[in-house]
């Protein structure tokens, strides 16, 4: 299994760092996992080849481009048609109702969807993708994937509380949010700081961790540093344009 990442800036996109997005890579079977804004123009192979979506969760920044992919999969000479969409209830809620005057029929055209919760596993190809709910302030997905005897958990956006924990017990790669370097008392709690994401990774038994989520006003190698001192291994930084072998 490969994760290429498209985008991993926190909260909004940059020139050069869009916002969350990955591709998730198994024999060929791809799924474009989280659709943040600028994901669609990096994805790293024809927009074509993508098999399903996955999307954690309706946060502008993890679903914009949704959008996108729907203008251009229903408005190009040949459209395609129900391509497999897992997400909780209100991301498609809210896209449709973004859209109107007919649009709306064409995006169930377009998209064949599929409402997805905690508890929840569908297969998609080769790889099998189950569904925790994450300590977010809307309802959230973190995902675990497994194919061919390995195992990659993305935590989606999330803070520390809550019994998403087990979902991502002995991974080989944890794929965390760090969008926090520090928290105050009265800081929006449902994010992790960086150390969290280390001891989290390093109590689940995760063996390796990549963070991603960093806001651009961030100096990202401080979380980096701030990670691996609670995680006590060498952590990695989703940057677009990098795959990594899962
Ligand atoms: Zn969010």
């Amino acid at each position: 299994m490969r994760i290429h990442v498209m985008g991993s800036s926190g909260t909004f996109p940059v020139a050069g760092r869009p916002a969350s997005g990955y591709l998730v890579e198994q024999g060929s079977t791809r799924v474009w996992l989280d659709a943040g804004p600028g994901t669609f123009v990096n994805l790293p192979v024809d927009s074509y080849m993508v098999d399903a979506l996955v999307i954690s969760h309706q946060h502008p920044d993890h679903c914009c481009d949704l959008l996108t992919a729907f203008h251009a999969w229903t408005y190009c000479p040949e459209p395609r048609r129900e391509v497999p969409l897992f997400a909780p209830q209100p991301v498609w809620d809210r896209v449709s109702g973004f859209l109107d005057g007919g649009q709306e029929s064409r995006l169930a055209e377009t998209f064949a969807f599929q409402p997805v919760w905690t508890g929840d596993r569908v297969d998609i190809g080769d790889i099998s993708v189950s569904f925790t709910e994450m300590d977010h302030s809307v309802p959230t997905v973190g995902t675990r994937w497994e194919a061919d005897n390995r195992t990659l958990f993305y935590t989606g956006d999330t803070g520390p509380q809550g019994e998403w924990l087990e979902a991502a017990r002995d991974v080989d790669v944890m794929l965390s949010e760090a969008a926090y370097q520090e928290r105050g008392e009265d800081d929006y709690p449902y994010h992790l700081m960086a150390s969290e994401a280390g001891r989290i990774a390093r109590e689940v038994g995760a063996k390796r961790l990549i963070l991603t989520h960093i806001p651009p006003y961030l100096d990202m190698s401080r979380s980096v540093e701030q990670a691996e001192t609670s995680f006590d291994r060498p952590v990695s930084l989703a940057m677009p344009g990098v795959t990594f072998d899962v």
